[in-house]
C-alpha cells in the first residue's frame, strides 16, 4: 500500500534526480522494457523514471544499470522521510474530507501522495498530509493569495473585491487565463478571498514563466484543473463513462429541465463508439447542446501509462469524436479523477488545455443510485460553492434505467430549485473546450 505513497511529484525537480540515493540496482537484461522492469519492482512508470534521470526507454540498451529503489534520504521509495505528517484513512472517509481536514486543496494531496486513487480509497491507508520543507512547494494553494507572483516584476495588483472570480478579473484586464494564472502562480481560484491582491500586470510581458518545454506546435502551454465553474450560480452537470442506452432517455430528460450538460465519454468501455447507434447519440448530445468530452479511450488510469500510451488512449477516442462532431476535445477528465505531474505533462503536450475534476461526486454508484443520497451529497456541497461541477455516470454496477433517470430528475429539481443554472463545460468554465478548427491531434 505504502509503494503509492511517494513523494516524487511534490518534490523540486532537483532533488527527484539525486542519483547518490539508490538503494537498490538491476541490470538490464535482453528482452527487457521498462514497463517489465517497473512492474518487477512495483514501481510506476514515472517512478522509475524519477529514480533514473534521463531514461530511455525507448532505447533500453542490454546490461545498463537501473536504480530501483531510492534511499530514504531521496524521498523517493517511501514519503516517510520527507512525509512530516501522516493520516490513517480510517472507513467512510473520502479524500474530499481528508483534504479539507488538513487545509490541503485537492492537488495538495494528491501531490503528496502520487498515485493516490480517491475512488477507492482503503480504510487503514496511509497518507501524507504534509511534506517536509523541501516538499512545501507544491503547485496547489490553499490559500487564494497571489502566494507566488513576485512583487518585483508585478507592476500593477488588483484587490479582489466581493463577488469576484479570477474569471472576471482576466477579463477585465484583457488577460488570457494563462497570462493571469502565470502572473500569480499557485492561485487557487476557488478559494478567492475579498482584499486578495492579485497581479494583473508584470513589468515585462515575457516574465510569465511557462513551463512548458515542448517545442510540439499544438501543445499547450498551461493546463488548468476545474473543479466549479467560473460563474457563480451556475452548475455543470456531468455524466462519466458512457456513451450508454440509458443516454437517449437521459437526453429527453436534460432538454425537459432546460438543463445542458456534459459527456466525458469512453471509446470503449460501455459501448462502442464505431457502433451506428452510439454515434447517433454523440451526434444528438452535440446538436442539443451539450459538451461531448473526453475520458480516454478505454477507462485507463493515465498515471500508469506512458507518453506513447496516453497518447493512443486520447487520439483514438479524438479521431472517433471528430469523425462524430466535427471537433476534437481539447478537454479531460481523466479517469477515476486520477493525475500527477507526468499526467500533466502528457497532456499538455498532446494539445490538452483543461482537467475538469469535480466539486460534487454524487456517489451514485456507490449508493446504487438512491436519489436521497445523491441530493444530500449536492446539498452539502452547496455549502461551499454556488457553482459547483457534479460528477454522475450514464451507467453503472447493473443500475436500472428508470432508477438513474429519477435519480437524475431528482438532482435536477433540487439544483433548478436553488435557482442554479446547468451548464455546459464551456460555459462553466468559460473557455472552448474544443481544439480550434483545423487543428489536429499532435505527432
Ligand atoms: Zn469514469
Amino acid at each position: 500500500m505504502l509503494l503509492s505513497l511517494y513523494l516524487v511529484s511534490a518534490l523540486p525537480l532537483e532533488s527527484r534526480l539525486n542519483k547518490r540515493s539508490c538503494s537498490k540496482t538491476y541490470k538490464v537484461v535482453k528482452g527487457d522494457t521498462c514497463y517489465k522492469i517497473w512492474n518487477k519492482y512495483g514501481l510506476s512508470e514515472s517512478k522509475l523514471k524519477n529514480l533514473n534521470s534521463g531514461l530511455s526507454c525507448s532505447n533500453l540498451k542490454t546490461g545498463t544499470t537501473l536504480c530501483v529503489a531510492g534511499s530514504s534520504s531521496s524521498g523517493s521509495s517511501s514519503g516517510s522521510s520527507s512525509c512530516k505528517t501522516t493520516h490513517t484513512v480510517k472507513s467512510g472517509e473520502t479524500c474530499y474530507k481528508i483534504w479539507k481536514q488538513y487545509g490541503l486543496s485537492e492537488s495538495q494531496l494528491r501531490n503528496l501522495n502520487s498515485g493516490l486513487s480517491c475512488s477507492s480509497l482503503k480504510a487503514g491507508t496511509k497518507l501524507c498530509v504534509a511534506g517536509g520543507s523541501s516538499s512545501g512547494s507544491n503547485s496547489g494553494s490553499s490559500s487564494g493569495s497571489s502566494s507566488g507572483s513576485s512583487s518585483g516584476s508585478c507592476k500593477t495588483q488588483y484587490t479582489v473585491q466581493s463577488g469576484d472570480s479570477c474569471y472576471k478579473i482576466w477579463s477585465k484586464y484583457s488577460l488570457s487565463e494563462s497570462s493571469f494564472k502565470q502572473m500569480n502562480s499557485g492561485i487557487n481560484c476557488s478559494k478567492l478571498h475579498k482584499g486578495d491582491k492579485v497581479c494583473v500586470k508584470t513589468s515585462s510581458s515575457s516574465s510569465g514563466s511557462s513551463t512548458s518545454t515542448s517545442t510540439n506546435s499544438h501543445s499547450s502551454s498551461s493546463f488548468t484543473w476545474y473543479k466549479e465553474c467560473v460563474h457563480s450560480k451556475n452548475y455543470a452537470i456531468t455524466f462519466d463513462d458512457g456513451v450508454y442506452d440509458y443516454d437517449n432517455e437521459l437526453l429527453d430528460l436534460l432538454k425537459k429541465k432546460g438543463v445542458k450538460a456534459t459527456f466525458f465519454i469512453n471509446g470503449n468501455n460501455m459501448s462502442d463508439i464505431k457502433s451506428s447507434s452510439v454515434r447517433k447519440t454523440i451526434k444528438r448530445m452535440y446538436d442539443e447542446g451539450h459538451n461531448v468530452l473526453s475520458h480516454t479511450w478505454s477507462h485507463a488510469d493515465l498515471t500508469h501509462l506512458s507518453k506513447s500510451s496516453t497518447r493512443s488512449e486520447l487520439k483514438k477516442l479524438e479521431d472517433e469524436i471528430y469523425s462524430i462532431i466535427g471537433k476534437r476535445p481539447k478537454s479531460i477528465r481523466p479517469p477515476y479523477g486520477s493525475n500527477n505531474s507526468n499526467t500533466v505533462d502528457h497532456l499538455k503536450y498532446y494539445g490538452y488545455s483543461y482537467g475538469i475534476l469535480w466539486h460534487v461526486d454524487t456517489e451514485d454508484w456507490k449508493h446504487k443510485g438512491d436519489a436521497d443520497q445523491s441530493i444530500n451529497r449536492i446539498s452539502k456541497g452547496l455549502k461551499t460553492s454556488d457553482r459547483p461541477i457534479i460528477l454522475n455516470h450514464s451507467y453503472f454496477d447493473k443500475i436500472k434505467k428508470d432508477k438513474l433517470l429519477k435519480m437524475i430528475e431528482k438532482e435536477l429539481d433540487y439544483l433548478n430549485g436553488k435557482g442554479l443554472k446547468g451548464v455546459n463545460m464551456e460555459t462553466c468554465i468559460g473557455h472552448n473546450v474544443y481544439r480550434s478548427s483545423g487543428e489536429g491531434f499532435p505527432n
